[in-house]
């Protein structure tokens, strides 16, 4: 209510039912839809979000209050969480974020600029330098001579918004081709 700026006058208009009649004179017909929960996607906490669907595009995106760890707030990452794929543009509008990556970019070593690759490409090209720098690096033992099978020229950092199933198919891959230097980004 401080942060509001009501002052003590509002305060007591706000015990005095005022808040809740202002409240429920808002018009919040803007975020109605097919409600989805989710988790938030940006740090270890996992704090949980509400995310309504209308006619294919996202309208809403709110604290759940149901949510064991954040009880509907969210701090201001997680309420910034709508620019991974939309932006508000105006009051109760919202669009997909313009600004959104859709195609592979891809800048060459030394080069100054990025060139726009389709994903076979890329696919294809991440599995050779993968494969060549294995190959390459590959420890069958260490300098005391216990058996390692790993590589050290490969490191892997993941990303928040994985969830489980994918962290869990991504740890398998890479320690089955010998990488042992994994982080997450939301352990930090
Ligand atoms: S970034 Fe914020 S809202 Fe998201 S999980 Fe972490 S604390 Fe919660």
């Amino acid at each position: 209510m401080k942060g509001l700026g009501l002052g003590t006058a509002g305060l007591a208009l706000w015990e005095a039912g005022a808040g809740k009649e202002a409240l429920a004179a808002q018009d919040f017909s803007f975020k109605k839809g097919r409600e989805v929960p989710t988790i938030c996607p940006y740090c270890g906490v996992g704090c949980g979000i509400i995310v309504t669907e209308r006619d294919g595009k996202i309208v809403n995106v709110e604290g759940d209050p149901d949510h064991p760890i954040n009880q509907g707030a969210l701090c201001p990452k997680g309420m910034s969480v709508s620019d991974i794929s939309f932006v508000v543009a105006g009051k109760n509008n919202r669009v997909p974020n313009p600004r959104r990556l859709t195609k592979v970019l891809y800048r060459a070593p030394g080069s100054g600029h990025w060139e726009e690759k389709d994903w076979d490409w890329a696919l294809r090209e991440i599995a050779l330098r993968i494969k060549a720098t294995r190959d390459e690096t590959f420890e069958l033992k260490d300098a005391s001579g216990v058996t390692v099978n790993r590589t050290q020229a490969i490191a892997h950092v993941g990303s928040a918004s994985l969830d489980n199933e994918e962290n869990y198919l991504i740890h398998k891959f890479l320690r089955s081709i010998g990488v042992i230097n994994l982080d997450h980004h939301a352990r930090l």
